[in-house]
């Protein structure tokens, strides 16, 4: 018999909370007040500790922290063990889990380890009774899947990032904290890690920004993506990419958006020379507003764009960016 709290993986690295995990609290606490339990976290790094705080502040009544130097690099299984203890510590009914790479990575193997029911990817979560329905969009968002998870066994949801709102942090918050041991065994331990190769220059994961500057074949080159990088500096937002620029060696891969890329929901998504193919839609078509710059006013793009752009990016860009760095002084 479990307790009816709600247990959030708030993902981490190098210290810095993944965003999505206080949009999972926010979503744990609404739920927690049906199932009569508290929403609660869990944190697995190394020297993480000091991170409770923050996740008090956010809503998370107790955090469980899993602090060991096995796991300062991510790695799936030793993540998926620690979580796995810190689900055997706090019992919970629910475990919601941030939509990331991590996330992706380590949710099956946790719900296989815990032969518990799981959706992956979730727009909307709702309780009915002691089940749990969970909203999901397939097919490169054509159709929308409905699921429902037994409420007999533990319920792992992967969540999709920015579906729901943060609440607004209660400075000076305080959770209980629990620390929980890490035990390993050796299979936990094969993989290492000697290299962590940077995702680009300095700027954001294309997942971790509210705002994406995205850029097509159109840039024509390496070089020319700096217009978006600029732009994107002065938005503190992330830069990505549709895969005919990543084929063409414009951009890394890691930062391609799409049906074989990742998919970003941000607040604002501005699509620079990208024509909108269906792959690329699958990946951004979730943003809150879209604004599409594009030179072929019958371009697909134009079709899910809020705001649409008929222009040449290479001469609305720079512009663009200046005024903004002039209304941020
Ligand atoms: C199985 C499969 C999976 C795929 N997965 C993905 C995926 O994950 N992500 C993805 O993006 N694609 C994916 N694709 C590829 C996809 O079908 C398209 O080929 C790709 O998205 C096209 O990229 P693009 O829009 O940058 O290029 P193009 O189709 O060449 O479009 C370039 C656009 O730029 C405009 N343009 C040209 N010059 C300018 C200018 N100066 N200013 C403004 N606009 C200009 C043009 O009008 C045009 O609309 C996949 C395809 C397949 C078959």
């Amino acid at each position: 018999m479990s307790t009816n709290n709600i247990l959030v993986f708030a993902e981490q690295r190098d210290g810095i909370i993944h965003s999505a995990s206080y949009q999972l609290l926010a979503i744990a606490a609404k739920l927690a007040t049906q199932t009569g339990g508290q929403a609660e976290a869990c944190v697995i790094g190394s020297g993480i500790a000091d991170l409770s705080t923050k996740l008090a502040a956010y809503g998370a009544k107790k955090v469980y922290t899993v602090d060991d130097p096995e796991l300062k690099m991510y790695r799936a299984s030793p993540y998926a063990s620690a979580l796995a203890s810190a689900i055997d510590a706090a019992d919970p009914k629910i475990v919601l889990v941030p939509t990331t790479f991590m996330g992706k990575d380590i949710a099956p193997r946790v719900a296989a380890k815990k032969r518990a029911a799981i959706a992956i990817d979730a727009t909307e979560v709702k309780l009915d009774g002691a089940d749990l329905i969970a909203e999901k969009p397939m097919y490169a968002g054509k159709f929308s899947g409905t699921f429902k998870l037994s409420g007999d066994r533990l319920q792992v949801v992967t969540i999709r990032t920015n579906a729901y709102s943060a609440n607004e942090p209660q400075q000076g918050t305080t959770a209980e904290t629990q620390s929980i041991s890490l035990s390993l065994t050796e299979n936990d331990k094969r993989l290492k890690i000697n290299e962590i190769a940077a995702t680009g220059s300095g700027v954001k994961d294309v997942t971790e920004g509210d705002i994406v500057v995205s850029g097509g074949r159109a840039l024509k080159s390496e070089e020319n993506f700096k217009i978006l990088y600029d732009l994107a500096e002065v938005l503190d937002g992330a830069v990505g990419a549709s895969r005919a620029a990543c084929d063409a060696g414009y951009q890394s891969h890691t930062r391609q958006v799409g049906l074989t890329g990742k998919v970003v929901t941000p607040k604002l998504y501005i699509a620079c020379g990208i024509d909108g193919a269906i792959q690329h839609l699958a990946g951004m078509r979730g943003s809150k507003v879209i604004v599409a710059i594009n030179t072929k006013k019958e371009a697909p793009i134009f079709k899910v764009a809020t705001y649409g752009c008929v222009a040449d990016l290479f001469a609305l860009v720079p512009p663009l960016t200046e005024e903004l760095k002039k209304s941020n002084e």
